[in-house]
């Protein structure tokens, strides 16, 4: 497409793109459509020749959209939100329109500076310690996901504990297979994923026993408890996940303590905040993060409650050199003359791929478009409708607030009590999705 043929077409995608932000309410959220359905209705082959602009969006409104689940639904109440919107969605436009792959500073020095500062502006908000920003020893990167974060940070610690096993005589095979790694029960499945791809022994997942006595949060004792005891068998503890807002039971695990641990044992600490993480720029959510000085890296997730469109998944590290021990690869095709100046980071050695979207811009036009204060009122107005709906379960005897809900309200969950069907009035709309899937009996297999 040329320009101008390109505008024309842009110009009746953004207005269908518009109707269907007005719309979307009005379809059903979950299509009734059958495995299968959408090759019986388009050409077995790609097209040989060029297929009028008026057929294509036909086929869109009358084939694939109907098969098409409305995550951007206010009725939408699985999983989490997919939360993002129209700021979003701009910066998206302008990301793919420009089209760069800033896998290096040189290949769009904008692309790298943007993610520096945003990621910097947002640890800010969340009064991140200074070590974890692009002039301390750490920094952020836009991940794609909290997996790749979690994973990313693994990879980082094993080298780490590696590195040090290795140097006190042992193989790389004897180290490797010494490592043991920790979370709760309701840690993330990409944990465990993370110690699989990782090549972790399947044994060495310790998915710490949770229950109702600690609102399903991780035990400071517990954990002290199984590293003692791994450390007796010759094990060497590596790596902790700290959840603030697991998925299953919207837990929040105690960093505080928990960091405290694991910097006396020198376990890499990560802290997966991913739902929950964005609503600690409100001053009065912070505290769920003290003690994120001692943790080593710590993901939270635009992409979900932060008005951001996936995928953005910020993850911060407060020592890079770790990330760079384990990621930094410099061949022949990606050399180039760096011109002198201030630190900017080759973001190839910070993530698993090498290529990567300039997914800064779209969460600069979310900060800049709602500004901080229209972020903290967006999470304040869920949260204030996650207070109605506690109060609004506790009124109604069919129902019980699950543990979750009476002790932190915002991350909380419902719990159904009878067979009753639970029914939420339109102003309810806009809670966080997870409120009313959670549940902790969905655990890991825990020891
Ligand atoms: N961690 C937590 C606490 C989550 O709630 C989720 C998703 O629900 C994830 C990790 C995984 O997120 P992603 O899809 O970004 O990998």
């Amino acid at each position: 497409l040329d320009p101008e043929e390109f505008r024309a077409l842009g110009h009746q995608t953004v207005d269908l793109i518009a109707d269907y932000f007005r719309d979307v309410e009005s379809f059903p959220v979950l299509p009734d459509v059958k495995p299968g359905f959408l090759s019986a209705l388009l050409e077995d082959n790609a097209p040989e020749d060029p297929v009028k602009w008026d057929k294509i969006i036909s086929d869109l409104q009358t084939k694939i959209l109907p098969g098409v689940t409305h995550w951007r639904s206010p009725s939408f109440f699985a999983y989490y939100p997919s939360g993002g919107g129209t700021a979003s969605l701009l910066g998206e436009m302008v990301c793919s329109a420009l089209g760069t792959i800033g896998f290096s500073w040189i290949t769009s020095p904008s692309s790298t500076e943007l993610e520096m500062i945003v990621l910097d502006w947002l640890a800010r908000l969340l009064a991140l310690p200074e070590s974890f920003m692009s002039a301390g020893k750490g920094g952020g990167a836009i991940q794609g996901t909290a997996s790749e974060a979690l994973l990313t940070a693994m990879v980082a610690a094993r080298q780490k504990a590696v590195l040090k096993l290795t140097s006190e005589g042992l193989t790389y095979a004897e180290a490797m297979s010494k490592l043991v790694a920790y979370g709760s029960d309701q840690t993330h499945m990409s944990m465990q994923k993370a110690c699989m791809i990782a090549a972790i022994e399947s044994s060495h997942f310790r998915p710490l026993r949770t229950d109702e006595s600690t609102g399903f949060s991780l035990s400071p004792s517990i954990l002290a408890d199984a590293i003692a005891s791994d450390l007796k068998n010759g094990k060497t503890p590596f790596f902790c996940c700290a959840t603030v807002g697991t998925t299953s039971s919207a837990a929040i695990d105690p960093v505080a303590e928990i960091s405290k641990i694991t910097e006396e044992h020198g376990i890499w600490l990560h802290v997966d905040a991913a739902y929950a993480g964005p609503a600690c720029i409100c001053p009065e959510y912070r505290h769920f993060l003290n003690g994120i000085e001692r943790a080593n890296s710590f993901n939270i997730n635009m992409h979900k409650w932060g008005l951001t469109d996936f995928d953005c998944s910020p993850f911060w590290v407060r020592e890079r050199v770790h990330l760079l021990n384990a990621l930094s690869l410099t061949p022949e095709y990606l050399k180039y003359k760096r011109p002198d100046g201030p630190q900017v980071f080759e973001y190839r050695d910070w993530q698993i791929p090498l290529g990567r979207r300039f997914r800064a811009l779209k969460l600069w036009m979310v900060l800049s478009l709602h500004g901080a204060s229209g972020l903290r009122a967006h999470f304040r107005k869920h949260i204030g409708y996650a207070c109605k709906l506690k109060e609004i379960i506790e009124q109604d005897p069919r129902f019980e607030a699950g543990l979750s809900v009476r002790l932190h309200g915002v991350f909380g969950c419902a719990r159904k009590m009878s067979n009753s069907k639970m029914t939420m009035s339109r102003k309810h709309n806009h809670i966080e999705g997870q409120m009313v899937s959670q549940c902790p009996e969905s655990r890991n297999a825990p020891i």
